[in-house]
């Protein structure tokens, strides 16, 4: 694997929006090196438009892994509480059914 190509610096020696917009996922999957931690880190620091976005997709990326982990969970739990479901639910509406006659 090749090593990713490191985030340029604007002259001032910032990291550019546009930049950290580009590798937010390499930064969130910790894919990075050391130095463009950093530099993200340290932009993220400075610039609050862009924390908000890093925050977003960090809240993303946790609910992508939860129902992936949800995915993988044994099929016989899953039925388990599918039926759990479908009796708690069908119950109430067959009390409410009776109740109305
Ligand atoms: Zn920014």
């Amino acid at each position: 694997m090749s090593e990713p190509l490191p985030i340029p610096e604007t002259p001032d020696g910032r990291t550019d929006c546009t930049e950290f917009a580009l590798r937010a996922y390499e930064y969130i999957d910790q894919e990075m090196t050391v130095e463009d931690c950093d530099r993200v880190r340290r932009h993220l620091d400075e610039c609050a438009e862009c924390f908000g976005e890093y925050e977003r997709d960090v809240v993303l990326k946790a609910l992508i892994r939860r129902s992936c982990a949800c995915e993988e969970a044994p099929v016989a739990l899953r039925l388990q509480i599918m039926t759990r479901i479908t009796l708690a639910y069908g119950s109430t509406s067959d009390e409410r059914g009776r109740g109305r006659r």
